[in-house]
């Protein structure tokens, strides 16, 4: 018989702060975000590059771009073509130049080229969903407004079981904040994502070795699994 659905979510939000996150936050003491910035600004163009790129890419790339570009109205004014060259080795690099021009273009004329700070005013600028305005927030201000979902996210959640959710960030990150202290948002992403990189890896999670084995119902699945393929 399913169960009841405020039984389940006290049981999910119980199972986090009793022993997942004090597990993460032991196993993780340095978890912070691994995009390299300086300044709001370098952070959002940091996290528009990051699509589709790995977070080292990303910072071999943004290390040059700040000299260059160190203002809203640097990338306003700049061309498409410079962009493009510039920011190349990130990949899909003539939609991310578009819109890293289109973003502060819109700095420039709504925001006096300044990053806002609010959710909505940040996804109203071009290229800025709501994991990058997540980032931005959490991470630049300090203000815990929602859960960043990204592949790390989706897949450790999901193995945890604590969300009902396989693959809609949007719906996955509505049901982690029901279940996760808010000022512990910002920080939960980076623990799971430092998580889903050296122990929950997509192919083979090593969940013998895994701190939080004892409260996560996949782990023992894949060891059974792990089993079976070896005395095979
Ligand atoms: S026990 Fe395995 S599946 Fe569960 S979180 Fe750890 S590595 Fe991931």
């Amino acid at each position: 018989m399913p169960r009841p659905e405020s039984k389940k979510w006290a049981e999910r939000r119980d199972r986090v702060a009793r022993f997942i996150l004090p597990v993460l936050k032991k196993t993780y003491p340095a978890a912070k975000c691994s995009l390299d910035y300086g300044n709001p600004l370098q952070l959002l163009v940091a996290t528009i590059l990051s699509a589709q790129c790995t977070d080292e890419r990303v910072n071999a790339v943004t290390k040059t771009l700040i000299k260059k570009y160190r203002s809203a109205k640097d990338y306003a004014a700049a061309s498409q073509e410079e962009l493009e060259k510039d920011i190349q080795s990130t990949g899909f690099f003539r939609n991310k130049a578009k819109s890293l021009r289109g973003m502060a273009q819109a700095l420039v004329e709504s925001h006096d080229g300044t990053v806002p700070e609010t959710m909505g005013e940040l996804t109203s600028l071009a290229g800025v969903g709501r994991k990058t305005a997540n980032v931005v927030l959490g991470n630049a201000f300090g203000k815990n407004v929602g859960v960043v979902v990204d592949t790390h996210v989706t897949r450790v959640a999901n193995r945890l079981g604590l969300t009902d959710h396989l693959v809609d960030a949007v719906k996955i990150e509505q049901d982690l904040v029901r279940i996760v202290p808010q000022d512990d948002w910002t920080l939960w992403s980076h623990l799971l994502i430092h998580h889903g990189r050296a122990i929950c890896q997509a192919r083979k999670p090593k969940c013998e070795a895994c701190p939080l084995l004892p409260h996560c119902p996949a782990g023992p699945k894949f060891i059974r699994a792990e089993k079976k393929r070896g005395d095979a």
